[in-house]
Protein backbone atom coordinates (compact mmCIF):
# COMPACT_ATOMS: atom_id res chain seq x y z
CA UNK A 1 0.00 0.00 0.00
CA UNK A 2 1.05 3.32 -1.14
CA UNK A 3 1.09 5.69 1.92
CA UNK A 4 -0.52 9.59 1.67
CA UNK A 5 1.47 10.51 4.05
CA UNK A 6 4.66 8.36 4.40
CA UNK A 7 6.74 8.26 7.78
CA UNK A 8 10.05 9.85 5.80
CA UNK A 9 11.15 11.10 3.17
CA UNK A 10 14.65 11.53 1.50
CA UNK A 11 15.67 15.06 1.06
CA UNK A 12 17.41 14.64 -2.50
CA UNK A 13 17.54 16.64 -5.51
CA UNK A 14 19.98 16.93 -8.89
CA UNK A 15 22.66 17.77 -6.45
CA UNK A 16 23.41 14.43 -5.30
CA UNK A 17 23.06 12.38 -8.46
CA UNK A 18 25.69 15.35 -10.09
CA UNK A 19 28.28 14.19 -7.03
CA UNK A 20 27.70 10.47 -7.87
CA UNK A 21 27.81 11.13 -11.43
CA UNK A 22 30.93 13.34 -11.06
CA UNK A 23 32.78 10.39 -8.08
CA UNK A 24 31.85 7.76 -10.95
CA UNK A 25 33.47 9.89 -13.93
CA UNK A 26 36.71 10.33 -11.50
CA UNK A 27 37.02 6.48 -11.38
CA UNK A 28 38.06 5.97 -7.96
CA UNK A 29 35.04 4.41 -6.25
CA UNK A 30 36.02 2.90 -2.97
CA UNK A 31 37.45 4.77 0.16
CA UNK A 32 39.52 7.68 -0.60
CA UNK A 33 39.20 11.72 -1.24
CA UNK A 34 35.80 11.78 -0.51
CA UNK A 35 35.79 10.17 2.80
CA UNK A 36 38.76 11.98 3.74
CA UNK A 37 36.94 15.64 3.02
CA UNK A 38 33.69 13.88 4.91
CA UNK A 39 35.50 12.95 7.63
CA UNK A 40 36.77 16.10 8.19
CA UNK A 41 33.85 18.35 7.29
CA UNK A 42 31.55 16.13 9.37
CA UNK A 43 34.11 16.57 12.37
CA UNK A 44 34.55 20.42 11.85
CA UNK A 45 31.21 20.84 11.70
CA UNK A 46 30.53 18.40 15.48
CA UNK A 47 33.77 20.30 16.76
CA UNK A 48 35.63 17.23 17.01
CA UNK A 49 38.87 17.16 15.91
CA UNK A 50 39.07 13.49 14.46
CA UNK A 51 36.19 11.94 11.88
CA UNK A 52 36.48 8.58 10.64
CA UNK A 53 33.80 6.97 7.91
CA UNK A 54 32.77 3.67 8.41
CA UNK A 55 30.40 1.43 6.60
CA UNK A 56 27.43 1.81 8.95
CA UNK A 57 27.33 2.78 12.53
CA UNK A 58 26.97 -0.55 13.91
CA UNK A 59 30.65 -0.78 12.70
CA UNK A 60 31.32 2.37 14.25
CA UNK A 61 29.84 0.90 17.52
CA UNK A 62 32.04 -2.08 17.17
CA UNK A 63 35.37 0.03 16.36
CA UNK A 64 34.33 1.75 19.33
CA UNK A 65 34.37 -0.41 21.68
CA UNK A 66 37.15 -2.54 20.21
CA UNK A 67 39.38 0.02 20.27
CA UNK A 68 38.61 0.51 23.86
CA UNK A 69 39.73 -3.03 25.30
CA UNK A 70 36.41 -3.61 26.26
CA UNK A 71 35.90 -7.30 25.98
CA UNK A 72 34.60 -10.68 27.60
CA UNK A 73 33.91 -10.47 31.47
CA UNK A 74 33.31 -6.43 30.86
CA UNK A 75 30.01 -5.30 31.25
CA UNK A 76 28.49 -2.10 29.17
CA UNK A 77 25.50 -0.06 30.15
CA UNK A 78 22.90 0.46 27.18
CA UNK A 79 19.49 1.51 26.52
CA UNK A 80 16.74 -0.54 25.96
CA UNK A 81 14.33 2.11 24.26
CA UNK A 82 16.70 1.81 21.09
CA UNK A 83 17.64 -0.15 17.68
CA UNK A 84 19.11 -3.30 18.49
CA UNK A 85 22.33 -2.30 17.18
CA UNK A 86 23.35 0.05 20.24
CA UNK A 87 23.35 -3.72 22.16
CA UNK A 88 24.53 -5.66 19.57
CA UNK A 89 27.68 -4.44 19.40
CA UNK A 90 28.49 -4.96 22.98
CA UNK A 91 27.61 -9.25 21.94
CA UNK A 92 30.56 -8.77 18.92
CA UNK A 93 33.33 -8.13 21.27
CA UNK A 94 32.37 -10.68 23.94
CA UNK A 95 31.08 -8.22 26.89
CA UNK A 96 27.71 -8.22 28.50
CA UNK A 97 25.01 -5.46 27.92
CA UNK A 98 23.17 -4.14 30.50
CA UNK A 99 20.12 -2.47 30.38
CA UNK A 100 19.17 0.44 31.79
CA UNK A 101 15.71 1.75 32.05
CA UNK A 102 14.44 5.37 29.94
CA UNK A 103 13.89 8.56 32.54
CA UNK A 104 10.01 9.27 32.42
CA UNK A 105 7.69 9.26 29.21
CA UNK A 106 8.78 12.83 29.00
CA UNK A 107 12.02 12.07 28.43
CA UNK A 108 13.01 9.16 26.89
CA UNK A 109 16.44 8.83 27.04
CA UNK A 110 18.62 6.48 29.84
CA UNK A 111 18.01 7.16 33.24
CA UNK A 112 21.44 8.31 35.12
CA UNK A 113 19.92 7.19 38.23
CA UNK A 114 19.30 3.56 36.60
CA UNK A 115 22.84 3.76 35.69
CA UNK A 116 24.31 4.52 38.94
CA UNK A 117 22.06 1.37 40.47
CA UNK A 118 23.45 -0.70 37.52
CA UNK A 119 26.79 -0.16 37.95
CA UNK A 120 29.14 -3.33 39.04
CA UNK A 121 32.83 -3.29 39.48
CA UNK A 122 32.67 -5.07 36.11
CA UNK A 123 30.87 -2.26 34.01
CA UNK A 124 33.87 -0.75 31.80
CA UNK A 125 31.41 2.00 29.17
CA UNK A 126 28.16 3.84 28.82
CA UNK A 127 26.14 4.17 25.82
CA UNK A 128 23.68 6.68 25.80
CA UNK A 129 21.07 7.17 22.63
CA UNK A 130 20.13 11.14 22.08
CA UNK A 131 16.20 9.58 21.39
CA UNK A 132 15.00 11.75 18.24
CA UNK A 133 18.29 14.26 18.64
CA UNK A 134 17.12 15.44 22.45
CA UNK A 135 19.66 15.04 24.47
CA UNK A 136 20.96 12.31 27.46
CA UNK A 137 21.77 14.20 30.73
CA UNK A 138 25.29 14.35 29.65
CA UNK A 139 26.28 16.40 32.36
CA UNK A 140 25.65 13.43 34.98
CA UNK A 141 26.96 10.60 32.51
CA UNK A 142 30.30 12.34 32.21
CA UNK A 143 30.56 12.65 36.09
CA UNK A 144 29.48 9.16 36.83
CA UNK A 145 32.01 7.91 33.80
CA UNK A 146 34.71 10.29 36.16
CA UNK A 147 33.73 8.27 39.32
CA UNK A 148 33.86 4.83 37.95
CA UNK A 149 36.80 5.15 35.33
CA UNK A 150 34.35 4.19 32.72
CA UNK A 151 33.92 4.93 29.08
CA UNK A 152 30.99 6.98 27.31
CA UNK A 153 30.61 6.22 23.57
CA UNK A 154 27.36 8.15 22.51
CA UNK A 155 25.18 6.81 19.92
CA UNK A 156 24.37 10.14 18.21
CA UNK A 157 22.36 8.11 14.68
CA UNK A 158 19.35 10.14 15.80
CA UNK A 159 21.02 13.46 16.05
CA UNK A 160 23.65 15.09 13.87
CA UNK A 161 23.80 18.78 14.42
CA UNK A 162 21.90 18.67 17.62
CA UNK A 163 23.12 20.25 20.55
CA UNK A 164 23.33 20.11 24.38
CA UNK A 165 24.21 22.68 26.67
CA UNK A 166 26.15 24.34 23.41
CA UNK A 167 28.40 21.83 22.30
CA UNK A 168 27.22 18.96 19.36
CA UNK A 169 25.43 15.58 19.88
CA UNK A 170 28.48 13.23 19.85
CA UNK A 171 31.20 15.19 20.94
CA UNK A 172 31.12 15.34 24.48
CA UNK A 173 31.43 11.77 25.19
CA UNK A 174 35.10 9.33 24.51
CA UNK A 175 33.53 8.65 20.78
CA UNK A 176 30.15 9.79 18.81
CA UNK A 177 28.39 7.35 16.54
CA UNK A 178 26.23 8.57 13.43
CA UNK A 179 24.45 6.70 11.06
CA UNK A 180 24.06 7.62 7.25
CA UNK A 181 21.31 4.70 6.45
CA UNK A 182 18.73 5.94 3.99
CA UNK A 183 16.16 6.83 7.04
CA UNK A 184 18.41 9.00 8.30
CA UNK A 185 19.10 12.80 8.89
CA UNK A 186 22.38 12.49 6.27
CA UNK A 187 21.20 9.71 4.09
CA UNK A 188 23.61 7.53 2.02
CA UNK A 189 22.05 4.44 1.25
CA UNK A 190 24.30 2.28 4.08
CA UNK A 191 27.28 4.71 5.91
CA UNK A 192 28.57 5.82 9.36
CA UNK A 193 31.06 8.01 11.12
CA UNK A 194 32.85 8.11 14.22
CA UNK A 195 33.74 11.40 15.91
CA UNK A 196 36.39 11.61 18.63
CA UNK A 197 38.91 14.36 19.84
CA UNK A 198 41.22 11.26 20.83
CA UNK A 199 43.87 10.70 18.21
CA UNK A 200 45.40 7.34 19.73
CA UNK A 201 41.65 5.90 19.58
CA UNK A 202 41.04 7.35 15.86
CA UNK A 203 44.33 5.90 14.69
CA UNK A 204 43.37 3.00 16.30
CA UNK A 205 39.98 2.51 14.47
CA UNK A 206 41.51 3.53 11.25
CA UNK A 207 43.88 0.52 11.52
CA UNK A 208 41.35 -1.94 12.52
CA UNK A 209 38.40 -0.63 10.13
CA UNK A 210 40.42 -2.15 7.39
CA UNK A 211 42.10 -5.09 8.08
CA UNK A 212 44.68 -3.79 10.47
CA UNK A 213 46.70 -3.15 7.70
CA UNK A 214 49.00 -0.01 8.01
CA UNK A 215 48.29 2.11 4.74
CA UNK A 216 45.37 1.89 2.49
CA UNK A 217 44.88 1.57 -1.38
CA UNK A 218 44.41 5.08 -2.03
CA UNK A 219 47.93 6.03 -0.48
CA UNK A 220 49.40 3.20 -2.36
CA UNK A 221 47.98 4.24 -5.85
CA UNK A 222 49.07 8.09 -4.94
CA UNK A 223 52.42 6.79 -4.72
CA UNK A 224 52.97 7.66 -0.92
CA UNK A 225 53.14 4.06 0.41
CA UNK A 226 54.39 1.02 -1.59
CA UNK A 227 53.93 -1.90 0.93
CA UNK A 228 52.27 -2.54 4.57
CA UNK A 229 51.98 -4.41 7.71
CA UNK A 230 49.12 -5.93 9.52
CA UNK A 231 49.19 -5.11 13.06
CA UNK A 232 45.77 -6.07 14.45
CA UNK A 233 42.93 -7.98 13.31
CA UNK A 234 40.38 -5.71 11.97
CA UNK A 235 37.59 -5.53 9.72
CA UNK A 236 36.48 -4.76 5.99
CA UNK A 237 34.28 -1.99 7.61
CA UNK A 238 35.11 0.80 5.05
CA UNK A 239 32.54 3.46 3.80
CA UNK A 240 33.20 4.17 -0.52
CA UNK A 241 33.44 7.28 -2.29
CA UNK A 242 30.39 7.10 -3.98
CA UNK A 243 28.10 7.16 -0.94
CA UNK A 244 30.61 9.95 0.69
CA UNK A 245 29.87 12.20 -2.09
CA UNK A 246 26.41 12.13 -1.07
CA UNK A 247 26.86 12.67 2.21
CA UNK A 248 29.18 15.61 1.38
CA UNK A 249 25.59 17.01 -0.38
CA UNK A 250 23.74 15.72 2.37
CA UNK A 251 25.44 17.65 5.17
CA UNK A 252 25.60 20.95 3.09
CA UNK A 253 21.54 20.51 3.63
CA UNK A 254 21.41 19.70 6.92
CA UNK A 255 21.08 22.80 8.53
CA UNK A 256 18.06 24.24 6.37
CA UNK A 257 16.22 20.29 7.03
CA UNK A 258 17.03 20.51 10.72
CA UNK A 259 15.38 23.76 10.45
CA UNK A 260 12.31 22.70 8.29
CA UNK A 261 11.75 19.41 10.90
CA UNK A 262 11.80 22.30 13.89
CA UNK A 263 8.97 23.74 11.95
CA UNK A 264 6.95 20.71 11.50
CA UNK A 265 7.48 19.97 15.39
CA UNK A 266 6.29 23.35 16.45
CA UNK A 267 2.72 22.65 14.34
CA UNK A 268 2.54 19.28 15.40
CA UNK A 269 2.91 20.77 18.82
CA UNK A 270 -0.07 23.43 18.42
CA UNK A 271 -2.62 20.80 16.76
CA UNK A 272 -1.57 17.57 19.24
CA UNK A 273 -1.79 19.82 22.84
CA UNK A 274 -5.60 19.60 22.95
CA UNK A 275 -5.45 15.68 22.60
CA UNK A 276 -5.69 14.34 25.86
CA UNK A 277 -4.98 11.36 25.62
CA UNK A 278 -1.22 11.02 24.78
CA UNK A 279 1.69 12.49 25.88
CA UNK A 280 4.18 14.46 23.27
CA UNK A 281 7.98 13.12 24.95
CA UNK A 282 10.65 16.42 25.13
CA UNK A 283 7.35 18.80 25.15
CA UNK A 284 9.59 21.42 27.26
CA UNK A 285 13.39 20.62 25.96
CA UNK A 286 14.72 23.78 24.29
CA UNK A 287 18.06 22.62 22.50
CA UNK A 288 18.24 22.35 19.20
CA UNK A 289 17.12 19.25 18.23
CA UNK A 290 16.90 16.96 15.01
CA UNK A 291 13.99 15.59 15.18
CA UNK A 292 14.56 12.53 13.40
CA UNK A 293 11.32 11.37 14.55
CA UNK A 294 8.30 12.79 16.10
CA UNK A 295 6.97 10.16 19.03
CA UNK A 296 3.77 10.15 20.89
CA UNK A 297 2.61 8.09 23.83
CA UNK A 298 -0.44 7.14 24.93
CA UNK A 299 -1.72 7.60 27.99
CA UNK A 300 -3.73 4.17 30.35
CA UNK A 301 -3.00 2.33 27.12
CA UNK A 302 -2.14 -1.24 25.67
CA UNK A 303 -0.41 -2.51 23.01
CA UNK A 304 -3.32 -3.66 21.54
CA UNK A 305 -4.62 0.10 21.69
CA UNK A 306 -2.18 1.50 20.72
CA UNK A 307 -1.67 -1.40 17.27
CA UNK A 308 -5.45 -0.48 16.83
CA UNK A 309 -4.72 2.78 16.63
CA UNK A 310 -1.80 2.44 13.90
CA UNK A 311 -4.52 0.06 12.06
CA UNK A 312 -6.63 3.30 11.55
CA UNK A 313 -3.68 5.88 11.03
CA UNK A 314 -2.73 3.72 8.12
CA UNK A 315 -6.27 3.42 6.61
CA UNK A 316 -6.28 6.90 7.06
CA UNK A 317 -3.16 7.04 4.55
CA UNK A 318 -0.45 8.26 7.93
CA UNK A 319 2.14 5.73 8.03
CA UNK A 320 3.42 5.05 11.19
CA UNK A 321 5.92 3.21 13.29
CA UNK A 322 7.58 2.34 16.86
CA UNK A 323 10.53 3.38 18.05
CA UNK A 324 10.90 1.31 19.90
CA UNK A 325 10.19 -2.24 20.67
CA UNK A 326 11.98 -3.21 24.18
CA UNK A 327 15.29 -4.19 23.33
CA UNK A 328 15.89 -6.64 26.19
CA UNK A 329 12.34 -8.15 25.21
CA UNK A 330 13.88 -9.81 22.15
CA UNK A 331 14.93 -13.44 22.29
CA UNK A 332 18.08 -13.31 21.99
CA UNK A 333 18.83 -10.96 24.85
CA UNK A 334 16.61 -13.35 27.38
CA UNK A 335 19.89 -14.11 29.88
CA UNK A 336 20.90 -10.56 30.23
CA UNK A 337 20.38 -8.52 32.75
CA UNK A 338 16.58 -6.77 32.60
CA UNK A 339 15.49 -5.76 36.26
CA UNK A 340 13.58 -2.46 35.96
CA UNK A 341 12.82 -1.39 32.79
CA UNK A 342 8.95 -0.81 33.58
CA UNK A 343 9.28 2.69 31.54
CA UNK A 344 10.82 1.34 28.65
CA UNK A 345 8.80 -1.50 28.06
CA UNK A 346 5.51 1.06 28.89
CA UNK A 347 7.34 3.17 25.78
CA UNK A 348 7.52 0.25 24.02
CA UNK A 349 4.13 -1.04 24.32
CA UNK A 350 2.46 2.43 23.89
CA UNK A 351 4.24 4.72 21.42
CA UNK A 352 3.42 5.56 17.70
CA UNK A 353 5.99 7.76 16.00
CA UNK A 354 4.47 9.90 13.38
CA UNK A 355 5.45 11.31 10.04
CA UNK A 356 8.67 13.27 9.88
CA UNK A 357 10.79 15.37 7.48
CA UNK A 358 11.59 18.61 5.81
CA UNK A 359 8.46 18.53 2.94
CA UNK A 360 5.63 17.81 5.53
CA UNK A 361 3.09 20.89 5.19
CA UNK A 362 0.82 22.35 8.16
CA UNK A 363 -2.09 20.93 5.83
CA UNK A 364 -0.35 17.25 6.79
CA UNK A 365 0.16 17.47 10.31
CA UNK A 366 -3.38 19.02 10.71
CA UNK A 367 -4.77 15.78 9.21
CA UNK A 368 -2.41 13.47 11.04
CA UNK A 369 -3.89 15.44 13.74
CA UNK A 370 -7.20 14.50 12.79
CA UNK A 371 -6.64 10.82 12.05
CA UNK A 372 -4.84 10.62 15.98
CA UNK A 373 -7.74 12.30 17.48
CA UNK A 374 -10.53 10.34 15.27
CA UNK A 375 -8.99 6.62 15.93
CA UNK A 376 -8.64 7.71 19.72
CA UNK A 377 -11.95 8.59 20.14
CA UNK A 378 -13.53 5.11 18.72
CA UNK A 379 -10.97 3.51 20.35
CA UNK A 380 -12.99 4.82 23.51
C1 LIG B 1 20.08 3.54 12.80
C2 LIG B 1 20.58 3.32 14.16
C3 LIG B 1 21.69 2.49 14.41
C4 LIG B 1 22.36 1.66 13.36
O1 LIG B 1 22.86 2.40 12.30
P1 LIG B 1 23.31 1.62 10.96
O2 LIG B 1 24.04 2.71 10.21
O3 LIG B 1 22.09 1.18 10.26
O4 LIG B 1 24.21 0.51 11.36
C5 LIG B 1 22.16 2.40 15.71
N1 LIG B 1 21.56 3.07 16.71
C6 LIG B 1 20.49 3.85 16.51
C7 LIG B 1 19.88 4.57 17.66
C8 LIG B 1 19.96 4.00 15.22
O5 LIG B 1 18.88 4.76 15.04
Amino acid sequence: MSFKIPLFDLNFGKEETAAVVATLESKWLSMGPQCVELEEKFAAMCGSKRGVTVTNCTAALHLALMAMDIKEGDEVIVPSLTFVATANCVRYVGATPVFADITSLDDLTISVDDIANKITPNTKAIIPMHFAGYPADMDRIMALAKKHNLKVIEDACHGPLSEYKGRKLGSIGDVGCFSFFSNKNISTGEGGMLITDNDEIADRIKLLRSHGMTTMSYQRAAGHATTYDVVDSGYNYRMDDLRASIGLVQIGKLQADLESRAKVRSWYLEELKAIPGIVIPFQNCTEFSSNYVMPVILKESTAEKRDTLRDALHSAGVQTSVHYPAVHRFSVFERFNSQDLTLTEYVGDNEITLPMYAAITRENVRYIAKALREGLNSGE
